[in-house]
């Protein structure tokens, strides 16, 4: 499609600021914000907080925003209280987030989100009485009548979200949730009008959307998201896809958005080690197959990736939900080729999924200001100061960006030769390689905010004189370890080891099984480029064919050979790795086992000597025939410059920020969210 005004013609990616006619109404450009739960949609009282979140991003120049999921009906419910459009009362605090919305030139839609057998509630319903295997609720099988219910619901909620001034709805019929349900032979073992053959499972989602559409009127937005790849086993053939894709398109549907694997599959499909764009393939298969417009979903985080997409045809639209947390800036940057400045999401998932999971507001590890834009604002600074930051790791660039934009005269130090810290390291990690773009876009906002930056300058006390505040952002310590033997040549630190200082052996033990010690064993098992950088490698690794016609998209996974035999040990009992994120945790889990790493909890360390490493493990002594012993056993705060400072009798404040305030559980989100916090109010 070639561009033609001049928002599409003006910028670097054409095809992503050309605008798109539905007919009745246009939208500015391709970019959909898609589906987010924020925690702010459950109490009419958090509305003011998610019409700030939502005109960000639409100042910032999204083109299609899609809330989070609204349930048609209390049955639909994701959990218990959770947002719901079904009486007239519900409809008025939407108003406020429609009109901040508009008032910036973007459209919105609401999602009708039925969440059918994967309701965290005893109140559930789905097509069969079968148990989701990631929730402990069993649904209740819907009766004929109650299945009408549900298609009314939708109906009558779609009328509500236009009452309340939404341009549109997306209907939510993928990742696993009801109308997938219905779907799919996995979950739909009726044998009445809802189930049986394909035409029969795909009649409650096209009963919807004709539904929608006659109580919704001809020129309102009806998305429907459709589970282009369900990734567990007796979900949709392709065949059934393609069908279910042309008749919501004949009952009404204006757009299909791409819906990737059910929330109970085993395969990832938004972490960060899942390659930019590695099921944009999918979207495009089914576009020879229909007229409306489609969107292509998943790790599409920078424009070029959007770009590239849009202009081989492969899709319509693409739809960026994290990388809008990221920054709300990022379809303005990208259309006045500053995509240099923009703060890119890293698919950690540590501060969005990970805290809706927890109940806690969605956040964002790079930008703690994503769903808090009511209360953390960096505004100028009353008396400006010169402030001292030592340490340009997360913590130190953090605060000391913030604090430079609001006026303050910031000198940053580091003792190393290049800004990023520990990030430096992860960022050598295979699946890590997003966290090249975060060291990328702080280098920018230094430049831009005209940070005072000095590399390679160890700073001792005497060298903070003649400023207002200073900052200590000096990080962390490894852990040393103090079992016999712990000072033999094979028993290495994990930074050495990630900085490329040692050669490491064929065999490896490593010590401690916490975030980084998962790391470390994904590096050693790897050598060579990572498949998160080549999306066929990776879809092989996980044993997922986007030409497949078989059920699911899924085929047999092939490992790649690991490249050391490696074992990873922790002292406490378990299962290694239970502490990680919920929604990554499994995914360096299966990578690890999938490589034939040995994860062994329980482990009693007796001594290293030049046979290996001897443990003890349920009673009974082991040696383990490594090399090459990594110690990965967690970190303690790097402050002495604060005794020395204290030593020194100097009175100006001193402030502890990152690893060098607390150690334990430290992460980058607490990290940056601690030092931008602490800009914010100095
Ligand atoms: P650091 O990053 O440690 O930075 C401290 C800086 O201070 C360093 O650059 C150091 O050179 C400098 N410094 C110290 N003393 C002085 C001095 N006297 N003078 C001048 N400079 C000094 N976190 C996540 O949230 N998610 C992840 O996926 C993740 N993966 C990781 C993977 C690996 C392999 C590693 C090693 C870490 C990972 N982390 C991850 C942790 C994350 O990187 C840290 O939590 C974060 O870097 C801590 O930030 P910080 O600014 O407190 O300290
Ligand atoms: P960690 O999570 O605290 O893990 C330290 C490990 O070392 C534990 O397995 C611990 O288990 C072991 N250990 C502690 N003291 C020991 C000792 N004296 N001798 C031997 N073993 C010991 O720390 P980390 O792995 O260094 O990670 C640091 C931080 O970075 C974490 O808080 C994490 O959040 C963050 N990070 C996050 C990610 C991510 O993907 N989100 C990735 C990397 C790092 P036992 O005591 O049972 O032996
Ligand atoms: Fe992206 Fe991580 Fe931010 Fe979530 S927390 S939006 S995954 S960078």
């Amino acid at each position: 499609m070639t561009p033609t005004t001049d928002a599409a013609t003006d910028t670097p990616y054409p095809h992503l600021f050309a605008p798109l006619d539905l007919g009745f109404t246009t939208l500015r450009n391709r970019v959909l914000m898609g589906s987010m739960h924020t925690g702010l949609e459950d109490r009419a009282r958090d509305f003011p907080r998610l019409a700030a979140y939502f005109a960000e991003r639409a100042a910032g120049g999204a083109g299609l925003i899609v809330t989070g999921g609204f349930a048609p009906n209390t049955v639909g419910w994701l959990k218990p209280f959770g947002g719901k459009l079904s009486w007239p009362w519900e409809v008025a605090p939407h108003r406020q987030v429609t009109r901040a919305v508009h008032e910036h030139g973007a459209k919105i839609c609401l999602q009708l989100l039925h969440a059918g057998r994967y309701g965290y509630h005893p109140l559930s319903v789905a097509p069969s009485k079968l148990k989701a295997p990631i929730n402990p609720f069993t649904p209740r099988a819907l009766s004929a009548r109650g299945v009408e219910r549900q298609v009314a619901a939708f109906a009558s909620a779609a009328a509500r979200a236009r009452e309340a001034g939404y341009d549109g709805v997306e209907v939510m019929g993928s990742e696993g949730y009801l109308i997938n349900q219905f779907t799919a032979p996995r979950t739909n073992r009726r044998e009445d009008a809802w189930g049986g053959d394909a035409e029969r499972r795909m009649r409650f989602a096209v009963e919807i959307v004709r539904r929608v559409r006659e109580a919704c009127g001809p020129d309102f937005i009806l998305v429907y998201r459709l589970s282009l790849l369900d990734l567990v086993e007796d979900g949709n053939a392709w065949d059934e896809i393609v069908a279910q894709a042309r008749a919501v398109e004949a009952a009404g549907a204006t757009i299909i958005n791409s819906g990737i694997g059910w929330h109970e599959a085993r395969v990832p499909t938004i972490a960060t080690s899942v390659p930019r764009g590695a099921f944009a393939g999918i979207t495009a298969r089914l576009k020879p197959h229909v007229s409306l417009p489609l969107v292509a979903v998943n790790r599409i985080n920078m424009p070029q990736v959007a770009e590239d997409i849009l202009a081989a045809g492969q899709t319509d639209m693409v739809s960026l939900a994290r990388p809008l947390l990221a920054d709300p800036q990022w379809p303005e940057k990208a259309r006045t080729g500053r995509a240099h400045a923009i703060n890119t999401c890293i698919a950690c998932n540590q501060a969005c999924l990970d805290h809706v999971f927890e109940n806690k507001v969605a956040s964002c590890l790079v930008n703690p200001r994503a769903g808090h834009e009511t209360e953390l604002n960096y505004l100028p600074a009353t008396l400006k100061k010169r402030i001292a930051v030592v340490g340009a790791g997360p913590a130190g660039l953090a605060c000391s960006t913030v604090a430079a934009q609001r006026g303050h005269a910031v000198t940053l130090f580091d003792a190393a030769g290049e800004t990023g810290g520990q990030f430096n390291l992860a960022k050598r990690i295979p699946g890590k390689e997003e966290f090249h773009e975060t060291l990328r876009y702080f280098r920018h906002r230094l430049e831009e905010t005209g940070v005072d930056v000095r590399l390679g300058t160890r700073v001792a006390a005497a060298d903070l004189a003649g400023f207002d505040e200073i900052v200590l952002a000096t990080g962390i310590v490894p852990r040393r370890v103090d079992f016999p033997g712990a000072d033999h040549p094979m028993v290495v630190s994990y930074v050495d080891v990630l900085a490329g200082r040692v050669a490491v052996a064929g065999r490896v033990a490593i010590i401690g099984a916490g975030g980084i010690g998962f790391d470390v064993g994904e590096f050693l098992v790897q050598e060579g480029p990572s498949p998160s950088l080549d999306p066929a490698r990776w879809r092989a690794e996980w044993g997922v064919d986007l030409d497949s016609d078989g059920r699911g998209g899924l085929t047999r996974p092939h490992p790649e050979p690991p490249a050391r035999e490696v074992w990873l040990l922790q002292r406490s009992p378990g299962r290694p790795g239970a502490r990680l994120g919920k929604t990554t945790g499994w995914i360096h889990r299966a990578t690890l086992k999938a490589k034939g790493v040995k994860m062994l909890g329980g482990v009693e360390y007796l001594g290293v000597d030049d046979e290996g490493l001897h443990v003890r493990i349920d009673g009974s002594e082991q040696l383990l025939p490594v090399g090459n012993v990594v110690v990965c056993a967690g970190q303690e705060p790097q402050r002495d410059l604060q005794t020395a400072l204290q030593a020194a009798g100097v009175a100006t404040p001193v402030h502890l920020i990152g690893g060098a305030d607390v150690a334990a559980e430290l992460d980058a989100k607490r990290a940056i969210d601690q030092g931008s916090r602490l800009a914010a109010r100095l």
